[in-house]
C-alpha cells in the first residue's frame, strides 16, 4: 500500500513539473505565405530571408508557403529541423502551409496546414494519381469543388480554411453567398477563415453563419520585405508553435485559442469600397443598381467596376435572418512601420531604412513597436512617432484614400 501511494505521489509530481514546463505562452502567427514559385512572388522569396524578416517583426511562427511544389518541398525538407511535433529553422517555427484554388464551381482560394511533410506528401499523391492538377505551381490550380477538397485534406489529417474569404476575386464569398453553399456537407469541417486584407473582425462578425469559424488574420505574402511578411498576423496562446498545438487553438481546448487579431485598417485594402478599376470612382451600391442588378462598367469612364468588401458583407448580412452570437478576439489595426516611416519622411528612403534598423534593435522587434511597447518609452525615442502611433492604438486614423477597385488605400498621416 506504502508503495502505492509513493508511485501515485511521485507521478503528480512529475506530472505538476511537466504540466508547469510547458505552460502556455503567447505567438505571433503568419500561416500564409507564397515561396518564389507562386505566380507574382519575389524572386527573392527563400527560406533564409523569410527567417530575417520574422525576427526584425517579432513573428515567431510562420506558414512554409506552396508546401505542394516539389522543388520548393524539396528545399523545405532540407532545411527545417523537426523538433519534437515543431518544425524550426534558425529560431523561427514553421508550419507546412499552402494556398490551392478549386477550379469547379467558382475559382476559390482555400488555405491548407499540414501536420507533417507526410501528409503533404500524401494529398500530393491523391492529387496527382487522380489527375486533379500537376502541381507545378506555387499555387495549384485542383479540378475540384471546395467540398471536394474538404475530404481529401481531411483524409490527410491536415486542416483547411477559406483565404481571404471576403475579397471579390477567387474567394468563398466572390464565388458563393454562404459557407454552406461552398463547402456542402463539410461545412462543419471548416475551422477558420482568413479575413484577408480588406476585411476586419468587425466586418466579418456580422455574419451569423460564421459563428463556429475562428478568424485568422495572415499576410497573404508575396515578398520577404517587411512590410510585406507579417503585415497581418494572429496572436495564439499556445503551449509550443506547432501545428498540433494550432488545431487545439481552434478547438479550444484548455485555454488555447486566438487572442489577438492585428492588420491593415480594411480602409487600406484594395477592395473595401466598390469602385471603378480605371478612374477610382468610389459608389454606393444603391447607386450603381438597377431592376436589381448592378452596373459591371462604371457610368463616369465605362472602366470595370469592382463591388467592394463592405458592400459585399452587408448584402449577405441582409440575407441572413440570424444574429451573431460569437464573443471575439480584439482586433487592432496596424500599418507596417515601414509605411509609416516613409510616410513621415517621404523624401528620404535612406533615412527610413537606418531608422527601421535602428527602431527594431531598440524594441526587439517591429510588433513590441506597434502594438506592445509602452508610448511612453517609443516618445522617448521618437516622439513624432509616439503621436502617430497613440492614433493608431486609439483607432483615430484618416485616410487621403479609402481602397478600391483594386487601388490600396492611403493613410494620413
Ligand atoms: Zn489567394
Ligand atoms: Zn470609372
Amino acid at each position: 500500500m506504502y508503495a502505492f501511494t509513493k508511485a501515485i505521489v511521485s507521478y503528480l509530481a512529475i506530472y505538476i513539473c511537466f504540466t508547469k514546463y510547458q505552460e502556455m505562452k503567447h505567438f505571433d502567427v503568419d500561416l500564409h505565405l507564397h515561396s518564389r514559385f507562386s505566380i507574382g512572388t519575389s524572386p527573392k522569396m527563400d527560406l533564409p530571408r523569410m527567417c530575417e524578416t520574422a525576427h526584425l517583426k517579432g513573428v515567431q511562427v510562420l506558414g512554409t508557403g506552396d508546401c505542394l511544389q516539389d522543388v520548393w518541398l524539396e528545399e523545405l525538407e532540407s532545411s527545417l529541423e523537426k523538433r519534437g511535433d515543431c518544425y524550426e529553422l534558425e529560431g523561427i517555427a514553421y508550419v507546412i502551409q499552402t494556398e490551392v484554388e478549386t477550379t469547379v464551381k467558382g475559382r476559390v482560394h482555400h488555405l491548407i496546414l499540414f501536420p507533417s511533410f507526410s501528409s503533404a506528401h500524401e494529398l500530393r499523391e491523391v492529387v496527382l494519381n487522380n489527375g486533379y492538377s500537376r502541381l507545378t505551381g506555387g499555387r495549384p490550380q485542383l479540378k475540384i469543388s471546395p467540398e471536394e477538397l474538404i475530404s481529401l485534406v481531411c483524409e490527410v489529417d491536415a486542416l483547411v480554411g477559406p483565404s481571404h474569404a471576403f475579397t471579390p476575386w477567387t474567394s468563398m464569398y466572390a464565388a458563393y453567398d454562404s459557407i454552406r453553399e461552398c463547402y456542402g456537407e463539410n461545412r462543419d469541417l471548416v475551422t477558420f477563415l482568413e479575413l484577408g486584407l480588406s476585411a476586419d473582425t468587425k466586418m466579418a462578425s456580422k455574419l451569423a453563419e460564421l459563428d463556429s469559424c475562428t478568424f485568422v488574420s495572415f499576410s497573404d505574402a508575396h515578398s520577404a520585405a517587411p512590410d510585406k511578411l507579417g503585415r497581418e498576423f494572429t496572436r495564439f496562446c499556445l503551449r509550443r508553435p506547432s501545428f498540433r498545438e494550432i488545431r487545439r487553438a481552434f478547438q479550444g481546448v484548455n485555454g488555447r485559442g486566438v487572442v489577438l487579431n492585428v492588420g491593415l485598417d480594411p480602409r487600406e485594402g484594395k477592395y473595401h469600397l466598390t469602385g471603378c478599376r480605371r478612374c477610382k470612382k468610389a459608389y454606393d451600391l444603391e447607386d450603381i443598381t438597377a431592376d436589381g442588378n448592378v452596373l459591371k462598367t462604371c457610368p463616369e469612364c465605362g472602366g470595370p467596376l469592382k463591388i467592394g468588401v463592405k458592400d459585399r458583407i452587408r448584402f449577405l448580412a441582409l440575407k441572413s435572418c440570424e444574429v451573431p452570437l460569437a464573443q471575439r478576439p480584439p482586433y487592432i489595426h496596424a500599418v507596417p512601420l515601414l509605411e509609416i516611416l516613409k510616410a513621415m519622411k517621404r523624401s528620404n528612403p535612406m533615412n527610413v531604412k537606418k531608422i527601421y534598423g535602428e527602431l527594431t534593435r531598440e524594441f526587439d522587434n517591429e510588433i513590441n513597436i506597434l502594438i506592445d511597447a509602452p508610448l511612453g518609452d517609443v516618445r522617448q525615442r521618437h516622439p513624432e512617432l509616439a503621436e502617430v502611433l497613440e492614433r493608431f492604438r486609439k483607432d483615430a486614423i484618416d485616410f487621403e484614400f479609402v481602397g478600391r477597385g483594386g487601388w490600396y488605400g492611403k493613410i494620413k498621416i
